[in-house]
């Protein structure tokens, strides 16, 4: 599962765990995004900030891991070259499902690599609140490569929680303990 994770809620969580469940997975690997090429009119935390995040919230869930293949990486991060990268680290014969929400699957094919992707992984496009996905809005992708689950509804974003952190909100419980101690340690999203 890739994403910014700036910072990692129970969001991404919650859409991990249910996955793992519906799938059979035996592991998931939650992938910082180094530098997120869609999001450069924004301020991005510190990359190893956002790892550290990754890492605290997923450290209980002794099936769920975390990945630094796209924070070292040089340059912009591409879903195409973490997946070469998941690949080579862990051979021919796993079989790769990428989990994303339905907001970022709708960006799919603009993606760099779109139609090598298919060929790396099966996407898994969880559920997202406010943001419809129909099958008719993955019809042009191939059937046995793209699949929708719908997962518990959590009306969580990390901006939300970025706005609220600024604003003086309170975000205990969209976020795990550990993440609102660590924000608060760092002075993240200050105003
Ligand atoms: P931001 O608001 O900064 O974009 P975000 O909450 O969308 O943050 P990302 O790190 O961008 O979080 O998301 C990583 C992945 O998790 C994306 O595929 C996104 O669609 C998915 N995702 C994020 N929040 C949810 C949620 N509440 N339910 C389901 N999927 C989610
Ligand atoms: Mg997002």
């Amino acid at each position: 599962m890739g994403g910014t994770f700036d910072p990692i809620h129970h969001g991404h969580l919650v859409a991990a765990s249910e996955v793992a469940a519906r799938f059979s997975l035996d592991e998931v690997v939650f992938v910082p995004t180094g530098v997120p090429w869609q999001k450069k009119d924004r301020k991005v935390s510190h990359r190893e900030d956002r790892y550290l995040m990754t890492v605290i919230a997923t450290a209980s869930n002794p099936s769920f891991s975390v990945s630094r293949v796209d924070i070292d990486r040089q340059g912009e991060t591409y879903t195409v070259d973490t997946l070469r990268d998941l690949r080579r680290e862990r051979g021919d014969d796993v079989d790769l499902f990428f989990i994303t929400g339905a907001d970022a699957l709708r960006q799919i094919l603009t993606w760099r690599g779109a139609d090598e992707l298919f060929d790396l992984a099966t996407f898994i496009g969880v559920s997202r609140p406010g943001v419809p996905l129909t099958p008719e809005d993955i019809s042009h992708l191939p059937a046995d490569k793209v699949t929708l689950l719908e997962v518990p509804a959590m009306a969580i974003s990390s901006t939300d929680c970025r706005r609220r952190v600024t604003s003086n909100l309170p975000i205990w419980y969209l976020v795990p303990d550990g993440i609102v101690q660590y924000i608060n340690k760092r002075g993240l999203y200050q105003a």
